[in-house]
């Protein structure tokens, strides 16, 4: 089931730069796993280890590993990894409260994950992203036990045949509701979830995207979707 990237960017039109819209894409995919990664928190009572928000970064690198053909998953990696280090760039100064990691903890955090994964593969990769040898020599060790610890939660939901436990409520004819309708099918083709979960892409009034466990919902709002191709437009990407 793995993908590569044009499969979901056939979908979009190239309403401006390949770049810009990859960018959009990338980030899209990686926010809507890590969003996932709360949704199987809470459905699951996982004990996680550490901060919340953490696992479900983690869970998100898993997930690209995974799904993703080599080249895809590097690409999509990058994205990802570009908009936590723009983020930090924005913030006038680390917002120590926050309860994600700081900005660019979340940027080595992604790198030395993805890089830990399959070391051999991705060692350009780490050294293009300027992931320091010290951090590197762990990485593969952090990885594994990143993924031994989300398997104790993803391996009693994989599904034997597709089912539909996640449902999208979006349009479809936008190319990001195109995108998230298609990661919704994937995913159920790999996981049945005890509970249904639904996918909502709709406008919320901020930049913003986030799990509400009340309904089951994991909602990526238009906002935030416009936030990134304003961020990839405003960087030349
Ligand atoms: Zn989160």
């Amino acid at each position: 089931m793995l993908r590569t990237l044009a499969v979901s960017l056939l979908l979009a039109a190239p309403a401006h730069a390949d770049g810009a819209q990859d960018f959009v894409t990338a980030n899209v995919i990686s926010t809507l796993y890590h969003e996932f990664g709360h949704a199987l928190i809470d459905l699951t009572d996982a004990s996680v280890l550490g901060r919340e928000e953490d696992a479900a970064d983690i869970l998100s690198v898993i997930l690209l590993d995974e799904f993703w053909e080599e080249d895809a998953a590097e690409s999509i990696t990058a994205l990802t990894a570009l908009s936590f280090e723009l983020a930090a760039q924005e913030a006038e100064e680390p917002a120590y409260w926050d309860v994600h990691g700081l900005d660019m903890q979340r940027y080595y955090n992604q790198v030395c994950l993805f890089y830990g994964a399959d070391p051999d593969t991705r060692a350009a990769l780490a050294e293009e992203f300027a992931l320091p040898a010290e951090r590197a020599e762990t990485c593969v060790e952090e990885y594994d036990l990143a993924a031994a610890s989300w398997a104790a939660v993803l391996d009693p939901l994989t599904a034997s045949e597709p089912t539909k436990s996640i449902g999208f409520d979006g349009e479809t004819s936008s190319d990001i509701g195109a995108l998230i309708a298609s990661e919704v099918t994937d995913l159920n083709q790999a996981f049945t979830l005890p509970k249904p979960v639904t996918v909502a892409l709709t406008s919320c009034g901020e930049e913003n995207a986030f799990y509400d466990p009340e309904t089951a919902t994991i909602t990526i709002c238009t906002e935030y979707v416009e936030f990134l191709e304003r961020q990839a437009i405003a960087n030349d990407l």
